[in-house]
Parts: C-alpha cells; sequence; structure tokens
C-alpha cells in the first residue's frame, strides 16, 4: 500500500516509539523506510553546527540500526523542522510521512507545532502517532 514511509525522529524517549510504529508498517507493507531528524540551528556558524550534529548523531543512529534502517535512508538535516521534513516528503516521493502528536516539548496541547504545520501542509498521507 505505502512504498515510501517517512519518519520524522525527534531526540525524547518519545521518538522512539513513533519510529517503532513506522517500523511495523513498513515490515507489514514491504515499505522503504526513511528517517528524518531535523536540527533547529541553521543560523548558527557552520563549525558549531557540526559539532551539534556530531553530537546527535549517536542517537539517530542507535535508533536507526534497532529498527534496521538502511544507511542511505538516514538523514539529519539543518532547517525549520514541519519545512524540511515537507521537502524531504517531496523529494523522497514519500507516499506517507509518520509523526508524532507532540515532541520534546510535552503535551501543552493535543497536536505540537511541528506535527500541525506538517499535517496543514505536506503532499502525502500522514500517520500520527498519538503520544501520552
Ligand atoms: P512537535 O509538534 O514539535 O511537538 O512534534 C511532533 C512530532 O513531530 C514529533 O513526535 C516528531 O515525529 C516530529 N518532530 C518534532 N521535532 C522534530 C525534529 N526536530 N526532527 C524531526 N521530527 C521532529
Amino acid at each position: 500500500m505505502y512504498k515510501n514511509i517517512l519518519c520524522a525522529v525527534d531526540i525524547s524517549r518519545e521518538g522512539e516509539s513513533v519510529l517503532k510504529k513506522a517500523h511495523a508498517l513498513a515490515e507489514e507493507y514491504g515499505s522503504n523506510l526513511s528517517i528524518v531528524h531535523v536540527m533547529e540551528y541553521s543560523f548558527l556558524p557552520k563549525d558549531y553546527q557540526k559539532q551539534l550534529k556530531e553530537k546527535v548523531l549517536p542517537k539517530i543512529e542507535k535508533m536507526a540500526e534497532k529498527f534496521n534502517i538502511k544507511k542511505k535512508n538516514r538523514f539529519v538535516k539543518f532547517g525549520q523542522s514541519y519545512s524540511v521534513i515537507c521537502e524531504m516528503q517531496n523529494k523522497h516521493k514519500a507516499d506517507l510521512v509518520v509523526i508524532g502528536s507532540h515532541g520534546k516539548h510535552g503535551v501543552k496541547a493535543l497536536l505540537g507545532s511541528t506535527a500541525n504545520a506538517v499535517l496543514q501542509q505536506v503532499k502525502s498521507d500522514v500517520l500520527l502517532v498519538k503520544l501520552h
């Protein structure tokens, strides 16, 4: 049903449960699964961005390894989260984007700001994993 699934992961505890669902779906449908993590620090000097990326990469790699995500399907990008997620959906022709209902900022509202913006703007189906 879905050929290319893109899962947006943050580095909160819930990030992994979102990926777990995406992985289960990909197994079920035989889909190609990619993950993207976005670092919202594109305004910082390049050297500093590099240092931050090096700090985050092991966490993303660990998650990716756990769910057997191919190396070529792991992306860590700089920019505004929702905007990068939508660009990636387009570029990689993902027919399903999997995101959590809220991320590292906790449950302030039913939908976090990234989830809300992606739902409104992305061109594919979206699976919203409801986090408690
Ligand atoms: P939020 O709307 O920011 O509370 O987060 C909702 C969901 O959007 C999270 O559960 C993730 O799936 C995704 N998300 C949030 N921030 C990021 C990020 N920096 N990189 C990738 N995905 C993210």
